[in-house]
């Protein structure tokens, strides 16, 4: 049947839609709109001028020529449950356009024309394009149920979002750890541990310097454990962990398994693998309403986006109560 609404996975009808939009230039990117209202901004208005990346989202499928003879499954897609991605678009977003360089990085990750309408979709405020550019593009269909109401195709985002971006940023942030087992007829003498995230654990004891450092320090060090080869009883040597391409331009640190009262302080600046890292944004969770939302900043001055408000980008004063720290980024600082 020719139809190009029978298939979900439509990348290409995407591609085109997105091309057909690139129409108009818009003469201040949306960064530069948000930068410059920072500075604008006095005491009595702390919000952006207009909602930024709302939760959710409808996405209309233009109806083709051929389409008009045959009927098609779906012209609509809802998005629904988006606050999984929609902290780190944000911080993707501000980290891409404060720091140029990052944009060429990135692209060797996630692909140059990935990137680019990944920019420009942002910078055209067509947010659920930009959803859909990600969920399309870089989620597998296992991470997300898509169901078929009428002729509206639903994709439900409902989960948690390291599993909905972290895990979609290919090889970024991966490390890579040897191993060798003390005992000569061990099945598995020689291994190589990769891990495409980072999880750190709180320290079991109070460290003696920040907790944070420490758990990364932890991760990349080199330990001995014993070895869970079956009927091995050898002891398990492992080197430094060290990033499998090059020190990232930006890390997620994955922060689920602390509790608040160990994250009285998040630091500034961060040393990973010898190289220094400085904080640019966090994504939160509120537990009740089991809804992420993000918090970054733009020259020193911190933002929060909540996707579910109506002034959904506010200036903070002081960091938002009541929420879990879901992660923390870091971008590589400059070399200078
Ligand atoms: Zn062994």
């Amino acid at each position: 049947m020719e139809s190009r609404f029978s298939v979900l996975n439509d990348t290409e009808d995407l591609q085109t839609d997105i091309e057909n939009t690139l129409h108009f230039e818009r003469s201040k990117t949306l960064f530069e709109e948000i930068r410059a209202s920072l500075n604008n901004n006095d005491e009595e208005d702390r919000s952006f001028w207009r909602p930024v990346l709302p939760w959710g989202g409808v996405f209309t499928i233009k109806a083709g020529r051929k389409a008009l003879s045959c009927i098609p499954l779906y012209v609509q897609i809802h998005l629904k449950n988006t606050c999984t991605i929609d902290g780190f678009l944000m911080i993707l977003y501000v980290i891409l356009r404060d720091n140029q360089g990052f944009r060429r990085e990135l692209a060797v990750f996630l692909g140059k024309q990935f990137v680019e309408h990944f920019l420009y979709l942002m910078d055209s405020c067509d947010y659920t394009t930009v959803k859909m550019l990600w969920i399309w593009n870089r989620m597998s269909k296992r991470q997300y149920r898509s169901e078929v109401h009428q002729a509206a195709l639903e994709i439900d985002l409902f989960g948690n979002e390291h599993e909905n971006f972290t895990e979609n940023l290919e090889n970024l942030m991966s490390t890579v750890q040897e191993s060798l087992c003390s005992n000569p007829n061990c099945p598995a003498r020689f291994q190589d541990f990769i891990k495409t995230t980072i999880h750190i654990s709180p320290p079991h004891e109070l460290p003696h310097k920040d907790p944070i450092q420490s758990a990364v320090d932890e991760f990349f060090c080199p330990k001995l454990v014993l070895c869970s080869e079956l009927r091995c009883d050898g002891l398990r040597e492992f080197s430094q962990r060290v990033f499998c391409h090059g020190p990232p331009a930006f890390v997620i640190l994955n922060m689920q398994q602390w509790k608040s009262e160990e994250l009285s302080y998040v630091p500034y600046h961060l040393d990973l693998c010898q190289h220094r890292y400085l904080l640019e944004g966090a994504t939160l969770f509120n537990k009740e309403e089991q809804h992420y939302s993000a918090a970054f900043q733009i020259d020193g001055c911190w933002m929060h986006y909540d996707g579910l408000r109506s002034d959904n980008l506010i200036l903070l004063h002081k960091p938002p109560e009541l929420l879990l720290l879901s992660s923390l980024v870091y971008i590589r600082a400059s070399d200078r």
